[in-house]
């Protein structure tokens, strides 16, 4: 098994974790209720997409 040539250093170690976040990218709030939602999905609180679609209720 491979062994690390050298210890990982403090800032080494913070670098790499800048890339991980706790937050899922990609919500947006809906227009039409204003709640926090995915993008490019229907609304789970209201049930609309693009405006006016009810998709379901
Ligand atoms: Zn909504």
């Amino acid at each position: 098994m491979a062994v690390p040539f050298r210890r990982t250093s403090k800032t080494r170690k913070r670098l790499r974790r800048t890339h991980f976040k706790l937050q899922v990218p990609g919500m947006v709030e809906c227009p039409n209720c204003g709640d926090m939602k995915l993008s490019h999905r229907v609304c789970k609180a209201c049930g609309t997409y693009k405006g006016k679609e009810v998709v379901e209720k």
